[in-house]
């Protein structure tokens, strides 16, 4: 029996008692004090009247005391014994009504980096004896005066009125400081993110300042460990970033990505060599988004192998079905980002899925930019090696613009290396572009790699890598980016 039974029980049997008693002895006094019958009548009836009101009266005192109990339980947290949240939002709307002019509120918003793998790691208990560790530590500490309130597992809100003379970053630091003690003390390796909202700049009741301190939250938790205060400009940013990966996620599952295809020709005989495939957005409200803006979010939420895929399989549908691979176009380079080439699984996938298209697959070439095979040049030699040993060709993007461009060609057995854009677009006035584009053929040359000439703008650009020996080109000058049927028409051999 619980205490809510035991104590119900409790009352009905008072009760019972107390009015079996008052019946018996007010019936005694009604016949002891009143002789005539229409006297005890109207007696009794007054009497029955008085115990009606009595207990209802014993009634109302009574539920009025279950009801604040009620209330008072759900005022606070069970775990923590910090307000609940309803109790939290009652508080800050009266501190912001009882304020005088000029005060400001801060409402910070703490969450617990990863929380469910530390729950994992320490187990139920040991979490929440560390969530009530802190509870208490925030109840104690610096923070006087300040409400707290447990809003969901492991986020904790507190919300003070700001002192004149405080001085807010170290006064959000302390709230984060008593954190870093609290891990530290339990032995827990933990990091916290927070999120900050000022009254009256970032909402004028609770309700508005909760959405800011909850959506500064959402920015710092982008990041592990971080502090962010409520900023407008900053919280439509990320907001528009989130849609935009939303976009794209559908955008990929749905196969709304396009792709065109830019020429390579061979540099001395002026003849298309092959062509390299470029992804295309067109979103349905926003128009044309350039790949410089969506592979980096691509890349930022794993949908970079996605996009592979889709590029490799467009390619593949695309150019299967005319015939210019193996004739005007001996190899098909498709760009892959960093983060999947450092990736063996999705590396394997991608393999894979290159090798079902029978069709394509011999004429596969993948580019990757230089920088991305600098993080780890032994993973990189056999990533390149086990590509190349599945005849899948390999070319470095953007060559020169790394650090170390000339020495890594020392470890990798590429077949192909791409002389950045900058370097071109300079071989005509500037004498140091000049000379290392022709250091960079010459080497390559003698490692019998070919090489390509990245963004040809003008026939005197053409004419200069041309007599430096340049194998091959790619540019506007040559052929801008194009959708397929364009480039059947632009380098099949009558168009010259
Ligand atoms: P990238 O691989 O260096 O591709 C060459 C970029 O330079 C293309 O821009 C192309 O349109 C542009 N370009 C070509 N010739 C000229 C020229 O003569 N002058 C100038 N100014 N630009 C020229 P795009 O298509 O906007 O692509 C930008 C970058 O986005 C690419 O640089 C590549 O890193 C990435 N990207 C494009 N498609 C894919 C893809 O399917 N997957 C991945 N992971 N990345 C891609
Ligand atoms: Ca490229
Ligand atoms: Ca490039």
């Amino acid at each position: 029996m619980n205490r809510a039974t035991i104590s119900a029980l409790k009352v009905s049997i008072i009760y019972a008692v107390f009015a079996s008693l008052w019946i018996l002895f007010s019936d005694i006094a009604v016949e002891t004090f009143f002789d005539s019958p229409y006297l005890r009548a109207v007696a009794q009836t007054y009497k029955g009247l008085a115990f009606v009101i009595l207990t209802a009266l014993l009634l109302l005192i009574l539920v009025l005391r279950d009801n604040r109990a009620l209330e008072k339980a759900n005022d606070i947290d069970n775990l923590t014994g910090l307000l609940s949240l309803n109790m939290f939002i009652r508080a800050l709307n009266s501190t912001i009504k009882q304020l005088n002019p000029g005060e400001r509120i801060l409402l910070g918003y703490l969450d617990i980096d990863d929380f469910k793998s530390i729950n994992d790691a320490i187990g139920f208990e040991q979490a929440d004896l560390f969530l009530q560790d802190l509870a208490n530590d925030i109840k104690e500490a610096v923070l006087t005066g300040a409400f707290v309130s447990r809003l969901h597992a492991d986020q904790f809100a507190s919300f003070n009125v700001l002192d004149e003379n405080i001085h807010l970053d170290n006064h959000v630091r302390d709230f984060q400081q008593l954190f870093v003690r609290r891990a530290k003390k339990n032995s827990i390796k933990a990091t916290c993110c927070i999120g900050v909202a000022l009254y009256p700049a970032d909402g004028v009741n609770a309700k508005e300042l909760m959405v800011s301190a909850t959506e500064a939250l959402g920015v710092a938790k982008q990041q592990k460990n971080a502090i962010q205060y409520h900023d407008k400009e900053l919280t439509e940013r990320a907001m528009l970033r989130r849609q935009m990966v939303i976009d794209l996620q559908e955008a990929i599952s749905k196969e709304q990505l396009t792709v065109v295809y830019q020429p390579k020709y061979n540099l001395k005989t002026l003849t298309p060599s092959g062509v390299e495939v470029l992804v295309r957005w067109i979103h349905p409200e926003q128009g044309f988004i350039p790949p410089d803006v969506f592979i980096p979010l691509a890349e930022e939420h794993g949908l970079t192998s996605g996009i592979s895929k889709l590029v490799v399989n467009k390619a593949s549908t695309e150019l299967g079905n005319s015939t210019l691979l193996g004739n005007q176009v001996k190899h098909v380079a498709v760009n892959i980002s960093a983060t999947e080439f450092n990736n063996t699984q999705e590396m394997h996938e991608l393999t894979e899925f290159i090798q079902s298209q029978v069709n394509l697959a011999p004429y596969i070439r993948i580019e990757i930019t230089e920088t991305a095979t600098l993080t780890d040049m032994k993973k990189s030699v056999e990533i390149i090696s086990s590509l190349q040993a599945s005849g899948i060709s390999f070319s470095i993007d953007d060559f020169g613009t790394g650090y170390t461009s000339l020495a890594m060609l020392k470890d990798l057995t590429v077949d192909e290396i791409k002389i950045d854009r900058s370097f071109v677009s300079g071989v005509e006035d500037d004498h140091r572009s000049r000379t290392i584009v022709n250091a960079i053929i010459a080497m390559s040359k003698s490692f019998d790699i070919n090489i390509v000439a990245e963004g040809i703008e003008t026939a005197q650009q053409l004419k200069i890598l041309q007599e430096m020996g340049c194998q091959e080109a790619q540019g506007y000058y040559l052929g801008r980016p194009m959708p397929l049927d364009d480039l059947i028409k632009h380098i099949s051999p009558t168009s010259h």
